[in-house]
């Protein structure tokens, strides 16, 4: 089959590679009928996620058909059309049974690799380094899911991939940042970064109440579309954000502020990468405001402070001091998926929220390393890719 595979920093290629074969009794086998490239895909083509090996196949947000089932899964067949979670649950453990999914203690194989960075390890990640277990990801013709009846949901024939296929993750992480934020009626919200993981919070935080949103960035386009979803705007390059956010909140600060950024290679790289293959840390320079940095600044006393974002490793000068002086409660991880997919489902099904107004282009998988390309540097206008392998 073809797949993309991540070939060295800043190198992405399709390539002929095996097609994948059930290796536990509990796995299933997917034809890729639609992938998205994610911001976090962009952390592993910048280089910023230590255990990547060339040939490894990325690629987390990914649905499609169902082409064959280990003799033990009892909750998909062969032929039905399944969404697939970024994170992977193993249905069972302390943390699944809670809802903590992206915490999951059985699906990381790799999970010692982490735990020298972070104490403990998160759950495993289609496509995403070696250190979330080295699964092959979903940017292929092909993709084998493991524990399949905890992790493969089936989707109404009436919805077409590009309604569902963003529930995988950035619907859900938007989603969870904006909850975060635990919006009451009368809250403002700020969101860092329009791309993709910002327009879902400021589309969240509505369906969750909040009365006003603003939203950041510089990219003239994403702020059009943030402002299409009724967010006011800030653009970060002409307008100083934080007097900004003070006066459109009468002094006080946004209720509730999120960082949909994270690390971002021109952007707000600012501290430093572990890479736990050398043990050494890898400072970034940053030409541009920190997006976290900016958020605890900007909140207001007692608010709340949401990271979707996703870090890797150490960042520094992070105000800790306005942190703690300002009764802050900071809030983040990799998003338990799972957990808020039958919710969301029925937003879209009730049309309350039109997933596919952020598709900026829609390509096939041979074109992958270009749109990898339009997406990292915002070119064309570029939002999200569609592929359809
Ligand atoms: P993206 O690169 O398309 O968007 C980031 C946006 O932030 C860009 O538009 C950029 O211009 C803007 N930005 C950069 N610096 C800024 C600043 N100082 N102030 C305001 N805006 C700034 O990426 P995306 O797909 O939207 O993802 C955003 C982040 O969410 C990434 O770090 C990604 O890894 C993360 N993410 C987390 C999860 C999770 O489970 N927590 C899931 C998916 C993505
Ligand atoms: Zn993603």
């Amino acid at each position: 089959m073809k797949a993309l595979v991540w070939q060295g920093v800043n190198r992405v290629g399709v390539e002929n590679v095996p097609d994948p074969e059930l290796l536990q009794p509990t796995d299933a086998i997917v034809r890729v009928t639609s992938t998205a490239i994610c911001g976090s895909d962009l952390h592993l083509l910048d280089g910023y996620v230590p255990s990547m090996v060339h040939g490894d196949i990325l690629g987390h947000e990914f649905m499609g058909e169902v082409v064959e089932v280990g003799r033990e899964v009892k909750n998909v067949a062969v032929g039905d059309r399944v969404i697939v979670p970024f994170p992977i649950s193993c249905g069972k453990c302390w943390f699944c049974q809670k809802g903590l999914t992206s915490l999951c203690d059985n699906s990381n194989p790799n999970a010692k690799l982490a735990e020298g960075m972070w104490g403990h390890s998160p759950a495993g990640i289609y496509g995403y380094s070696h250190i979330t277990g080295g699964y092959a990801g979903g940017q292929a013709q092909f993709a084998r899911t493991v524990f399949a009846d905890a992790n493969l949901f089936k989707v109404p024939k009436n919805l077409s991939d590009e309604q569902v296929l963003f529930l995988t993750d950035i619907f859900p992480t938007g989603y969870m940042g904006a909850e975060h934020c635990d919006i009451q009626p009368g809250d403002v919200v700020a969101v860092f970064g329009c791309g993709p993981v910002g327009l879902f919070t400021i589309m969240s935080a509505y369906l969750l109440g909040a009365e006003r949103v603003i939203a950041i960035d510089r990219f003239p386009e994403r702020l059009e579309l943030a402002r299409r979803l009724g967010a006011e705007t800030i653009n970060y390059e002409e307008t100083e954000v934080f007097e900004a956010l003070k006066v459109l909140t009468g002094g006080r600060g946004p209720d509730g502020v999120v960082d949909a950024v994270g690390l971002e290679a021109h952007g707000t790289g600012i501290g430093g990468v572990y890479d736990a293959v050398k043990q050494t840390t890898r400072v970034l320079e940053s030409e541009r405001p920190h997006a976290l940095r900016a958020a605890i600044m900007a909140c207001r006393k007692g608010g709340t402070v949401s990271v979707p974002g996703v870090y890797g490793g150490l960042a520094d000068k992070i105000p800790v001091g306005a942190f703690m002086n300002k009764g802050l409660t900071m809030r983040t991880g990799q998003t338990h998926v799972h957990r808020y997919l039958p919710t969301l489902l029925n937003h879209i099904i009730n049309g309350d929220v039109d997933p596919t107004v952020i598709i900026t282009h829609r390509l096939g998988l041979e074109d992958a390393p270009h749109a990898y390309h339009m997406f990292k540097h915002k070119h064309d206008g570029c939002v999200k890719c569609v592929l359809n392998p």
